[in-house]
């Protein structure tokens, strides 16, 4: 009987000790958070859709029935990989035969660092609170603002990263302020305020073919939402973000451009890629241990073109069935290699609208926003939690009124923005 832990309880972690917990084996699960979050939904709380707790489930409850299941609500600060060991924040030291690391990503500012302070990332139900926070006080400043300037820099967004998380808030936070908000305030109107998404690139999400993401961008524009391609940010301040072409004043900067591995991995004598992700071996085991096995988004895993695979939800539950399967099983033989199957990929933009691959098929429109939700309703964790989603979209959408529309926390981030 060994040993395993496993540090993170997301996608890939859960994943892996659902398959692995009815073998004879001791399990130890250790996340920071005592939750397991559903992070494509995060820019709903973060846009005042959902709350934190429909897409949120407890991990403990998951495991109730698992007698060799332990659950541990700590952060690990580091990694003692010669001696099986770990630290945690409070101090107490974990053994493990078999470590499994599933830590997902961090936020990089390209070197850039200092903006952090002044703009908001999307990664935590923190984050999501945070953003939600400020969207919505900065449409009170504005009502109460005398200074034109200011109340412009309040009603102005600025969103960087024309990825899925910056394609996906631009438009929502295009909703709420063009079309939830409309006739509730009465000292500005709807002209004077401003959604920016800026893209460094060409094209708003690159991973799609230019045809769809030309129909994403449409989509997007229809919304309100200002497009702003080719412009690279050259530097962010305290309420101001400076690009190649222009400079923006706003309160309001929400930075989805950079992702590098969740900085834990730092603490291991491994190779790493530029993104500071463990490139591992075929079965997920990392260079210089045969005990540390890495999966998700912290993990370089190459596929059969040899590039990585991309850090995205399907990638890390398969990688953890996979794993589970073969460290549980009982002949060490014949043993096959990961292979991802790969069902396509959705982005949805707001309104209704999304684009997506399925298999051969490009879809767009609103057949594939009715694709995109059905999925993620099939993927959230727990009857409760789909059934609340269902209905809070309805309301959101259908009925013009988002459920969340709550200032009621001070942010926890310690940001001159506020
Ligand atoms: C805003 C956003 C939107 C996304 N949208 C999509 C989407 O639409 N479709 C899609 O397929 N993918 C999406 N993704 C990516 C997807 O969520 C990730 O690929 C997936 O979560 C990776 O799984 P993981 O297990 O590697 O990490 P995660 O699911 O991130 O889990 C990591 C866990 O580790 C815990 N942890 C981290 N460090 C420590 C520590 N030191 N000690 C203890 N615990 C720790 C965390 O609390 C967390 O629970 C999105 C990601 C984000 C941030």
């Amino acid at each position: 009987m060994n040993k395993i832990v496993i540090i993170g309880g997301g996608f890939g972690g859960l994943s892996f000790l659902k398959t692995a917990r009815k073998s004879q084996n001791n399990f130890t699960l250790i996340d920071q958070t005592n939750h397991h979050l559903f992070q494509p939904l995060l820019y709903q709380v973060a846009t005042a859709v959902l709350s934190p707790a429909d897409i949120t489930v407890p991990i403990r409850n998951l495991f109730k029935n698992d007698k060799n299941v332990n659950v541990v609500l700590d952060e690990v600060v580091d990694i003692d990989q010669y001696n099986n060991s770990l630290e945690l924040k409070s101090g107490n030291l974990i053994n493990y035969d078999k470590l499994l690391i599933s830590v997902g990503s961090s936020y990089s500012y390209f070197g850039n660092d200092d903006w952090s302070i002044y703009s908001h990332g999307l990664k935590n139900l923190n984050d999501a609170l945070d953003i939600r926070d400020n969207i919505l006080k900065a449409f009170e400043k504005a009502e109460s603002e005398k200074d034109n300037d200011k109340k412009l820099s309040y009603l102005n967004f600025v969103i960087i990263g024309g990825g899925p998380t910056g394609v996906e808030l631009a438009g929502s936070i295009a909703e709420l302020a063009y079309k939830n908000i409309k006739n509730e305030y009465r000292n500005f109107n709807m002209e004077e305020i401003n959604v920016n998404l800026i893209e460094a690139g060409s094209n708003i999400l690159p991973e799609y073919s230019t045809n769809l993401s030309t129909k994403a961008s449409k989509y997007l524009q229809k919304l309100g939402v200002d497009l702003k391609l080719n412009e690279k940010v050259l530097n962010i301040e305290n309420n101001k973000v400076i690009t190649e072409k222009d400079s923006y004043l706003t309160s309001n900067i929400i930075w989805a451009a950079g992702n590098k591995a969740n900085p834990l991995i730092e603490k291991l004598n491994t190779e790493v890629d530029n993104f500071g992700r463990v490139i591992v071996n075929d079965d997920f085991s990392i260079k210089n241990s045969n005990s540390i096995y890495v999966i998700g988004d912290a993990a370089n895993y190459k596929n059969n073109n040899g590039d990585p695979l991309p850090g995205i939800a399907p990638v890390a539950i398969q990688q953890g069935k996979y794993l589970a399967k073969m460290l549980t099983s009982k002949s060490n033989g014949n043993k096959k290699n990961f292979h991802y199957s790969d069902k396509g990929m959705m982005a949805t933009v707001g309104g209704f609208r999304a684009i997506g691959v399925i298999g051969k098929f490009q879809i767009s429109g609103i057949l594939a926003w009715l694709f995109w939700s059905l999925i993620h309703l099939v993927y959230l964790i727990g009857y409760k939690s789909k059934f609340i989603v269902l209905i809070e979209w309805v309301f959101a959408y259908f009925l013009n009124k988002r459920g969340t529309r709550l200032i009621y926390r001070e942010n926890i981030k310690n940001n001159p923005n506020n």
